[in-house]
């Protein structure tokens, strides 16, 4: 099968706590949540990471950026502060080759993680 789980969770083949929806951008709670809030935004379209999207399509990347900070507000967390991240590649921590943007908040999130 050549779709991503994320595509399958665009499609609703694989249930996800859905957040928020555009046109454009699907977010949804991470199965594995890393802070209070954590939430994936992901375009619709897939593109493997961040770089690859800017480079395609600069528009749909303001959509996922867009998308984060709605997110936030909507969660409460856009006052206090909160992360957004794209990991990239392998040494990134990438593990879905679906771009997606975390947004971490709810606490005090320290500095970003060192090199393990
Ligand atoms: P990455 O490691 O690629 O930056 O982020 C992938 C994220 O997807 C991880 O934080 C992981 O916890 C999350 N994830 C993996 N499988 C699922 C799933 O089936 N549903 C949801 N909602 N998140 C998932």
């Amino acid at each position: 099968m050549s779709e991503t789980l994320f595509e399958q969770i665009i499609d609703r083949e694989v249930p996800a706590d859905i957040v928020h929806e555009t046109e454009t951008t699907l977010a949804f709670r991470d199965i594995n949540p890393r802070a209070p809030v954590h939430v994936l935004v992901i375009p619709k379209t897939r593109y493997r990471n961040v770089a690859e999207l800017a480079a395609a399509d600069p528009r749909l990347l303001a959509d996922v950026l867009s998308t984060a900070a709605t997110v936030a507000e909507q969660e409460g967390i856009a006052e206090a502060g909160y992360r957004v991240t794209f990991n990239t590649g392998d040494d990134g921590g990438q593990t879905v080759y679906h771009v997606h943007a975390h947004v971490l908040g709810g606490a005090p999130l320290g500095p970003e993680a060192a090199p393990r």
